[in-house]
């Protein structure tokens, strides 16, 4: 196996060279290409100073510039950040002085926001990018087009990589609290990509994939799952910028492509569509979904609706991500994000002392261990060493494993309700209320009760046309769970929060109680 990702796409430029690599809207490039002007950049990256070890934020929607740089950074040794476009000033602020790096690469719209917090960071210089383009900043000395760093002239540096350099600082999704940057090496990446790829082996042909890439790039899973997966084994990556769902459907209409790398609210989105079906989902040989459970009603209306199918799987930012699925072949067990994936072990323990491991069917913290775990969080050994014990990944969830080895995650820890005494999963009370024909999404959270400690709380989004009221809603979970489970409050909305990959975000509806 190859030790580096620039090895990784440098064999993949040989082997796959005038296949296409990368399709967005009109703009086609080849393996051959995108090696090309990944060298360009590197080049162009050196002569602007940036030496092994050294940081460099990339801030762009996904599009071809982001493979490009992301590729270039590594290639001489760099690290790349990688930075959400939609960050405020604060979010941004937090994560440039913590990663401190010296380059940045961002979209040009993004400029503005940059440039507010620059001069609280180390940064020397900003390479914008703009689509279809040109770039409008007039250049000066610290800020430049994009096509600066491709126009280097020479030969790249040559640098030594080894497999334990960080490759990657990958901040959490800070679904549950601050973000923090774990530290993906080459050996993470590389592994994670081969590791993913056993899974589905037999069911991805090489220089014959087409993935259609609308989850972001600077989000682990489709960092992973579509673009270094996908350079893997010579696939073009359709990309779009942001999920829309028309647009989305019109990709699939014409790229027709093979592999489809989501999340389940991007499920609900497609179901939600009337005609579904005649976009040609069913011609997509697998449909990924993971980041967040996929609740069992969601993936049979996808699945009755469009004829696709759906392959749970499960991971966290600091495994890589991936370290379940549910394999191409053999059995698939919907509720269940599957088996660990190559070369994973995975133990469920005790949740209060992380020790003792326990029997099938009961439920403790899911820990796992494999070449894909991060090196540890960039410059916080102490929430590291919470984490990481001996080399075991204490990922925080709760989850069970059946007698096949199956496992699945029953919630969050941080999320568990205590009511009236009694553990409540909201995950559980979700997945009875996706069953109600009249809703759309929903999510569970506790609030503070006087009498209770805490109660359980339903956000509901109806389906369109639908109107409910909150005691048919506490009614129908009643009448399928027990009481002390059911929720006693129900607010309505139009949407629910979502993440920038699109979780829903129970946080921000609990801290809408304050
Ligand atoms: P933060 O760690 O900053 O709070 P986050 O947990 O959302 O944010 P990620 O690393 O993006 O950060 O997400 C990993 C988490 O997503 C897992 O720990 C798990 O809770 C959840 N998750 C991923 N896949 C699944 C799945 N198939 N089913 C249920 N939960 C999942």
């Amino acid at each position: 196996p190859q030790i580096s990702l620039p090895e990784m796409l440098r064999d993949s430029a040989e082997r796959f060279s005038g296949r296409p690599a990368i399709s967005f809207y009109h703009v086609t490039l080849t393996y051959e290409q995108v090696w090309w002007m990944v060298q360009r950049a590197a080049v162009g990256l050196a002569a602007a100073g940036v030496r092994k070890g050294d940081r460099v934020a990339i801030m762009l929607p996904n599009c071809p510039h982001y493979v490009i740089a992301y590729y270039a950074v590594l290639a001489v040794g760099g690290v790349v950040v990688q930075v959400n476009p939609m960050y405020t000033g604060a979010e941004l602020e937090h994560l440039l002085v913590d990663a401190d790096p010296k380059v940045i690469v961002a979209y040009e719209p993004l400029w503005g926001k940059v440039e507010a917090v620059w001069e609280k960071t180390h940064l020397e210089r900003a390479y914008l990018v703009q689509f279809p383009g040109p770039v409008q900043t007039p250049a000066t000395e610290r800020v430049q087009p994009v096509e600066a760093l491709l126009g280097a002239q020479g030969d790249p540096p040559s640098v030594a990589i080894s497999p334990e350099d960080t490759a990657v600082l990958q901040y959490t999704g800070g679904t549950t609290g601050y973000s923090k940057g774990a530290m993906l090496t080459h050996r993470n990446l590389v592994a994670n990509v081969h590791q993913s790829l056993a899974d589905f082996r037999d069911g991805l042909r090489d220089g014959e994939e087409v993935i259609l890439l609308v989850l972001p790039l600077f989000h682990v899973y489709g960092m992973t799952v579509g673009m270094n997966l996908g350079i893997a084994v010579g696939a073009n990556l359709v990309m779009l910028p942001r999920f829309q769902l028309d647009e989305v459907l019109d990709a699939i209409k014409t790229a027709k492509p093979t592999m489809f790398p989501g999340v389940p609210t991007m499920y609900v989105a497609v179901n939600s569509h009337p005609k579904a079906r005649e976009y040609g989902i069913d011609s997509i040989r697998i449909c990924n979904s993971g980041s967040a459970p996929l609740p069992v009603e969601v993936l049979r209306a996808f699945e009755e609706k469009t004829g696709g199918k759906i392959l749970e799987g499960y991971g966290l930012t600091e495994a890589s991500p991936v370290t379940h699925t549910n394999p191409y072949h053999g059995v698939r067990k919907i509720g269940s994000i599957g088996l660990p994936v190559a070369g994973t072990e995975a133990r469920i323990v005790d949740v209060a002392t992380g020790l003792q491991e326990l029997p099938p069917g009961e439920p403790g913290e899911l820990v796992v261990r494999g070449p894909q775990v991060m090196k540890g969080y960039w410059n916080r050994p102490e929430e590291t060493a919470q984490v990481l014990r001996d080399g075991w990944l204490h990922t925080g969830d709760i989850a069970t494993r059946d007698d096949d080895g199956y496992y699945y995650i029953v919630d969050r820890k941080k999320d568990m309700i205590i009511a009236s005494g009694f553990n409540v999963y909201p995950r559980e009370v979700e997945e009875v209320l996706y069953t109600h024909p009249g809703i759309q999404e929903a999510a569970v959270v506790g609030v503070p009760d006087p009498y209770r400690g805490e109660t359980v709380k339903a956000y509901v989004v109806c389906k369109p046309g639908v109107t409910l009221t909150r005691d048919e809603v506490i009614a129908f979970c009643r009448e399928r769970m027990a009481h002390y489970k059911a929720p006693t409050e129900v607010e309505f909305r139009e949407e629910l929060p979502k993440s920038s990959v699109g979780k829903i975000l129970r946080r921000a509806l609990r801290d809408s109680q304050q």
